[in-house]
């Protein structure tokens, strides 16, 4: 199952937009994988990630995907002209089938700057992550 139809090469050659400014890491080789299909987030960290650059990129039919089927909506939409510009793990409890995240996400939208403070709670259902829900701090 693909989420991702076509990613140009610009975009797949170019850091990640889970990644900070300076950070090499390119989109093929960070949550291309996951957007694409390609493989499954192995982390909830990872998946959040995904999940991050999922909105940077107005990739909602990824966001749905990897929204817990108990808590999913039926649709989403993006807020027009929100620019996503940086995501921030703060904290993450691992090695268990339910974890939490910990981040902050900072966005745009004209000339205002926007940060969502949230725990977020993954769980692991058939081998995949799932995003369940989060708390806005
Ligand atoms: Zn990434």
């Amino acid at each position: 199952m693909t989420w991702l139809a076509d990613v140009p090469q610009m975009i797949a050659s170019s850091r990640c937009p889970c990644r900070k400014r300076g950070e090499t890491v390119i989109y093929a080789n960070c949550c291309m994988p996951f957007h694409s299909g390609v493989s499954a987030a192995p982390t909830a960290v990872a998946l959040m990630r995904s999940r991050y650059a999922a909105f940077a990129l107005g990739n909602a039919a990824y966001l749905l995907a990897t929204w817990h089927p108990t808590t999913r909506p039926h649709q989403l939409a993006f807020t027009p002209g929100q620019q996503w510009l940086l995501l921030r793990i703060l904290n993450a409890n691992s090695e268990v089938a339910a974890v939490t995240v910990e981040f902050t996400a900072r966005s745009r939208i004209g000339s205002t700057i926007h940060t969502l403070h949230e725990i977020s709670n993954f769980v692991q259902d058939g081998g995949r992550w799932f995003y369940v829900d989060g708390q806005i701090m």
